[in-house]
Formats: C-alpha cells, structure tokens, sequence
C-alpha cells in the first residue's frame, strides 16, 4: 500500500483542508514539549506569524531519562487544542501509548509516532484503524525498508493518511545527534507515492545547523519541514539546543518560503 509501485500518483494528504504533498511546502514548528500555557501560546503566536501551518509540541514524551520532563499530558493537549482555537493552527502532537490513542486523537489534527515507536506494532495498528492522518517518523535505526513497512501497519490496517519524517539516523558521528539522512529524499519519492517531510531540529541536535538542513531538504524535494522553536531556547524544558530562537525562526522561515518558490 505504501509502495509506488502499485500507486504510481504522489499521495497528497489532506489534513483537515491543509495539504501535504503535490508541490505544497509545509512547515510544523514550535517547541519540543508543551511547558505552560504561556509558553505555548507565545510559541504558538510566533509559529503562526512567519507562516507554518502547523503547530507541533508534545504532551506525551519519549525521554531518554525516566528523571527528565515526561510531558504535561491530557493538560498539554488542552493547551494544544486552545492554540488552535486562537490561531488556526492545526496540531500535531505524538502519542506513544496504544491506551493514549483515543484521548490524543479528540484534541489533535495529525498524530505523531515518534521514532522510538517506529516499530511499536500494535500502535501502528491501533493508529491505523482510526482516521486522523499520521506523521511517522523514522526508527532511531531503521532501514527504509522498515520504515516503508511501519506505514504498510498503518495503511493495511486501514488509514491511508500516513506522512513520513526524517529525522536523522544513529551512526559512528557523535558531533550531531544523529546523521540526518538526506538521501532518504530522493529513495523516498522513488520507493513510496507517500509525502516525506524532514527534522533538521533532531536530524542535527544543534541550532546552527537547522537553518542550512531545512534549505537542503526542500531543495532535494522534501514536501516540507518540521522544526523546534522556544521562545527562550536556554530556558527549555527539552531540546533546548536544537531549538531556534523566535529571530532565527523568522530567518528560516523567510529562506524556506523563498526556496519553496523555485521547487
Ligand atoms: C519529537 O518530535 O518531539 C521527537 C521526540 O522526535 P523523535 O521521535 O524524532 O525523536
Ligand atoms: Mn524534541
């Protein structure tokens, strides 16, 4: 279901009037985790002014430690659902739990499968059999062939809705967090008619970096760009690193539209 050999158009999903895929840029910002409601909201504001569609945060966590952050959860998913109701943003926030699913899909647009769960089976299922598009990002170690065959989970069970994100492989480099892999583009478009976006926030774990990925990733024919932004990055509850500062956001956001014009 999700290879182009037996569905040779691009797919273009449709996210509650916002289309991924078939030529359209699209861009998912804000900050890692949802902290407060004031964060949120500044995040949101900002986010919204430069021009994304998309609004990302995260009420459920996958932390690496069990003592860092873990997420305001149904809270944040509240907060989330007010920033749409103020800015028109659509939202799109992970669920990491089967049990999660039902409360997640009430409040967001696009549910994210992080890459920690790109290989939780049975939440592939579960967000398969439901009808909120899914943005599914790659596993931490995961071949493409893997990565194709978590979305062919969604997709048998059902949703078709399923969008692809990049976002950087473990390697031998440890300068960056992970070796964001660009090549994935170009086999991408070759292997599935599925929109594909990328995450130059976690795809290099550093600030400087997002700015000249993202331009990279809608010049290699990316459909859009999901990236972090805080408005006080040093004050972070997460990721504050890889997290652009509302000035550096507004920079990339400028190249990024610009770029999109050429593609
Ligand atoms: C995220 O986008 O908040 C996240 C945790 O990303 P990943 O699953 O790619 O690490
Ligand atoms: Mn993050």
């Amino acid at each position: 279901l999700a290879s182009r050999e037996f569905h040779p158009a691009s797919s273009i999903i449709d996210v509650d009037g916002v289309k991924i895929g078939g030529g359209n840029i699209v861009v998912m910002a804000g900050p890692c985790a949802v902290e407060s409601r004031e964060q949120l909201f500044e995040s949101a504001k900002i986010v919204k002014a430069a021009g994304a569609q998309f609004l990302r945060g995260g009420a459920y966590k996958p932390r690496t430690s069990p003592y860092s952050f873990q997420g305001l959860e149904d809270e944040g998913l509240r907060y989330l659902a007010e920033a749409r109701d103020l800015t028109g943003l659509k939202i799109v926030t992970e669920v990491t739990e089967v049990e999660a699913v039902e409360t997640v899909s009430r409040y967001a647009d696009m549910l994210q499968v992080g890459a920690r769960n790109m290989q939780n089976f049975r939440l592939l299922k579960e967000v398969g059999r439901g009808s909120k598009p899914i943005l599914l990002k790659r596993g931490l170690a995961a071949t493409l062939d893997e990565w194709l065959n978590a979305a062919e989970y969604i997709m048998s069970e059902g949703n078709q809705n399923v969008v692809l994100c990049e976002r950087g492989i473990r390697t031998y480099e440890t300068y960056t967090r992970n070796t964001l892999d660009m090549s994935a583009i170009a086999a991408v478009k070759h292997l599935s008619h599925l929109p594909i976006i990328v995450d130059p926030s976690h795809g290099t774990g550093k600030w400087r970096m997002v700015k000249p990925m993202a331009y990279a990733a809608i010049a290699a024919g990316a459909d859009g760009i999901m990236v972090e932004v805080h408005p006080n990055p040093a004050k972070a509850l997460s990721d504050g690193p890889q997290s652009l500062t509302p000035e550096n956001y507004n920079e990339v956001m400028n190249g990024v539209f610009k770029l999109a014009k050429f593609m």
